[in-house]
């Protein structure tokens, strides 16, 4: 396939109603990154793996997922070598993701060499945090300057079951004393709001933002094929989480701390963290969107969902140039995600999107 895009395995080539721009990506004057719509794209979030630790039952199955080869994994020095090539065009921030990304072995080294690449200004990481406890200090010290850090309930037995996996309530709590010990701040804290498994923790959570400095952000559950039943049955818009929160205490529209995200933030008066929503099915903000993915085994997504996708790491590992694929890339980059609650058809057949990145 000459020009170095594919498509997932039998996925179609787009997902229905999937349109493309049909303008032109290209480098405005001061050297950065837009695509066909006009968005400045300059943000990439890099998956190191699909593996994980936990089997989140919005996320992936409880068997787990046909798992890439190690001969697939792009190595570090060729995400390296991936983020060297965007950084001229305008990239500036990084997320590492997965899977979990902290069961790929020796994670701060990828860390220190993505900080040294000259225009990268920002490195953050999303974990699960089960086993930051051992990590914390030595991300820190590599150049991560933030962490997201999934808690899907205050209670542990209730951690344990969203998680299916006893025990990691334990390594979770552990992992975010690790965090805040290291320096840290602000820590963001997402939880995927599911009606009747945990959905009548809002409150408590929002109230830890009166205590902590903790950015707290509810998320709303997007269907996978994995998830469709929990996508149908326990979805929960943010209108319905802030109505609960607003019924606590006086809240309001604040700026959210530093980040790439798409989150609308709030705060209770003189509160040290804040409250955020993350609204990808009932507002979406794909007009702001300004990122592209990197899956575990070198493809670029222009989009999280959909069918399309740029195989980077075949070019690459043949030494042939890859600029013009990221630029290709970037000009297919859709308008919009076609995501509907219980179906997966929008979602271009990803199964989690721990395959992908989340
Ligand atoms: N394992 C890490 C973690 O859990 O933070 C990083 C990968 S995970 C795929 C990234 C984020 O995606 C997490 O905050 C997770 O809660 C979220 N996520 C996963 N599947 C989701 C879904 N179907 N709908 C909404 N959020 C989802
Ligand atoms: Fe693992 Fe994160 Fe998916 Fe949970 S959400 S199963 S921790 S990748």
């Amino acid at each position: 396939m000459t020009s170095g895009l594919v498509h997932l395995g039998s996925l179609p080539a787009r997902a229905p109603g999937e349109t493309a721009a049909q303008g032109d990506a290209s480098l405005t004057r001061h050297g950065l990154m837009r695509d066909g719509f006009g968005r400045r794209v300059e943000y990439l979030r890099i998956s190191v793996t699909d593996k994980c630790n936990l089997r989140c039952v919005y996320c992936m199955p409880e068997e787990g997922l046909p798992w890439l080869r190690r001969d697939d994994l792009l190595s570090y020095e060729e995400i390296a070598e991936v983020v060297g090539v965007m950084a001229p065009l305008g990239l500036r921030s990084l997320r590492i993701t997965g899977g979990e990304p902290l069961v790929r072995r020796d994670l701060p080294v990828l860390v220190r060499m993505l900080s040294k690449i000259p225009g990268i200004e920002d490195i953050a990481l999303s974990t699960n945090a089960v086993l930051l406890d051992g990590y914390a200090t030595a991300l820190r010290d590599a150049g991560v300057n933030r962490l997201n850090i999934s808690l899907d309930s205050l209670i542990p037995g209730r951690i344990d079951a969203i998680a299916r996996r006893s025990g990691s309530a334990d390594g979770i709590f552990r992992g975010i004393e690790a965090a805040e010990r290291a320096g840290f701040a602000p820590i963001k804290i997402n939880c995927v709001v599911m009606r009747g498994r945990n959905d009548d923790e809002v409150e408590s959570f929002a109230r830890m933002s009166q205590e902590r400095p903790w950015h707290i952000r509810f998320i709303e559950v997007m269907p996978t094929g994995e998830n469709l039943g929990v996508s149908a049955d326990e979805y929960v818009s943010s209108d319905e989480m802030l109505e609960r929160i607003r019924a606590i205490g006086d809240l309001s529209p604040v700026n959210g701390p530093r980040g790439n995200g798409p989150a609308r933030y709030y705060a209770f008066p003189g509160a040290p963290g804040t409250i955020g929503v993350i609204t990808p099915m009932s507002h979406n903000y794909c007009d702001r969107c300004n990122r592209m993915r990197l899956t575990a085994d070198g493809h670029l997504r222009p989009c999280l969902f959909g069918a399309i996708q740029t195989n980077l790491r075949d070019p690459l590992r043949r030494g042939e140039p890859i600029e013009p694929l990221v630029r290709e890339t970037l000009r297919i980059k859709p308008e919009r995600h076609w995501l509907v609650q219980g179906d997966d058809t929008g979602s271009g057949g990803l199964l989690a999107l721990s395959q992908v990145g989340g």
